[in-house]
């Protein structure tokens, strides 16, 4: 039985990056750039406006103010998107609105609140600077510049700025497929005529949600037999995929097969057992360059063990540089026990009250309660050494980052 950090350590050292793939910009989202992007163009093209308002020579306004106003000539009227055809001369401006190009001549602009309009002149009453109000060719994006480094993830801002650089695609890492296996004697799947005897393959969905969560791809192999026959058989459909995930077998039961099967298919072993709770039979191994997971059955145990490992490895895969979930500090509101020795993923509920977090048990946490997760929005990590914890002692929480966005309105 290993320890939890030594696990995921063994894992994310076996895992490599996907291969590469071109992608239209807004599937790029949530995705890892695998090429440095270089503007082909300034932004903002031109020296633009960056208010509605009048454009002018800032000398000749220095001293103006309501007392002693500067009357100037307006000799044309700029918008966005035409082009200015006169220059500035003394005396003159011209009315320019926001992101329209400044005309030759002019070096500010001065806001059309700051001004008194009458017919085709304009009076200032206010002194401006060099520069007012005008943003300046390239001040946010130069041509030849690198906008956004290999191995940036595409966020919306990323996204809106791979278009302001013109790029309708981008090459990315690929999603990891990943095979999704079953297994079970007792397990009926959606669709299957109801049997009073059978319990349904909830983890097969449970898991290919978590999948699609973490930027894979699931493909459902359904749900085997507790025999080495279909085992094999329904595994080698899944040859194909990035990763492979069985749910269940992985036990010391007498049908617990999964380990014998993943041996005979070549699948080169790297542990069996992870000292934590829930999920310790766990089994991780590589099939050549393919990641096998061998998650616990209980489906409490299988949706926590693919958050504590499975879910990193496939944001490794996808070329992320951030793997895991952010874990805050909270004031725990109940003592709690257990057994040294194991790494304890307690399912909770965490509230920021005023500015500190506060964290509750979902109560029962035994590893076959699947609406416990549905309460949980966090997992408590109650350590390995640990026995028990006080109420009123800060501990750590995962969060899942479920039901956590506040319904109040921020106080900032
Ligand atoms: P196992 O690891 O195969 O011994 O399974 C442990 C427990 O998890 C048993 O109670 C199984 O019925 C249950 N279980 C196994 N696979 C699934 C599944 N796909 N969906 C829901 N429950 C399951
Ligand atoms: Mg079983």
């Amino acid at each position: 039985m290993i320890p939890v950090e030594k696990a995921l350590d063994a894992i994310l050292d076996h895992v490599r990056r996907m291969g590469t793939e071109r992608t239209d910009l807004l599937h790029s989202l949530g995705r890892v750039l695998a090429e440095p992007v270089v503007s082909g163009r300034d932004h903002p093209p031109w020296n633009s406006s960056a208010m509605d308002g009048y454009a002018v020579r800032h000398g000749e306004l220095s001293q103006a103010s309501e007392q002693h106003p500067v009357t100037l000539e307006v000799i044309e009227e700029i918008a966005a998107g035409a082009l200015p055809q006169k220059t500035i001369q003394p005396g003159q401006a011209s009315r320019i609105m926001t992101g329209a190009p400044v005309p030759e001549g002019a070096d500010a602009v001065i806001r059309v609140e700051d001004t008194r309009g009458e017919g085709n002149r304009v009076r200032m009453v206010q002194p401006v600077e060099a520069g007012d109000h005008i943003r300046l060719r390239g001040e946010d994006i130069r041509a030849g510049n690198i906008v956004l480094a290999q191995d940036s993830t595409i966020s919306s801002a990323e996204v809106g700025l791979l278009a302001s650089v013109g790029r309708s695609h981008v090459q990315v890492y690929q999603r990891p497929r990943v095979a999704i296996l079953a297994t079970g004697n007792e397990l009926a799947d959606l669709g299957d005529a109801f049997s009073p005897n059978k319990i349904m393959n909830s983890n097969g969905y449970a898991v290919a949600a978590q999948v699609i969560e973490a930027g894979g791809v699931p493909v459902l192999l359904g749900v085997a037999k507790d025999t080495r026959e279909e085992l094999v058989d329904r595994l080698t459909q899944g040859l194909s995929a990035d990763l492979i995930l069985i749910s269940g077998g992985v036990s010391v039961g007498a049908y617990d097969f999964v380990k014998d099967v993943l041996g005979e298919l070549g699948v080169t072993m790297a542990f069996w057992k992870v000292a934590m709770k829930p999920g310790e039979p766990l089994a991780f191994g590589m099939l050549q360059a393919k990641p096998v997971f061998g998650l616990p059955g209980n489906p409490v145990s299988t949706m926590v063990t693919f958050e504590q490992f499975v879910r990193p490895a496939l944001r490794k895969m996808q070329g992320h540089a951030l793997l895991f979930r952010p874990v805050i500090e909270a004031v725990l509101m109940e003592r709690i026990t257990k057994k040294p020795g194991k790494t304890h993923f307690v399912r909770a509920v965490v509230k920021k009250t005023g500015d500190r977090h506060e964290v509750w048990t979902t109560g029962n946490q035994s590893s076959g309660v699947l609406t416990s997760m549905v309460k949980a929005n966090g997992l408590l990590i109650f350590p390995s050494e640990s026995g028990e914890i006080e109420k009123g002692q800060t501990v750590k929480v995962q969060l899942l980052e479920k039901n956590f966005s506040s319904q109040a309105v921020p106080g900032y």
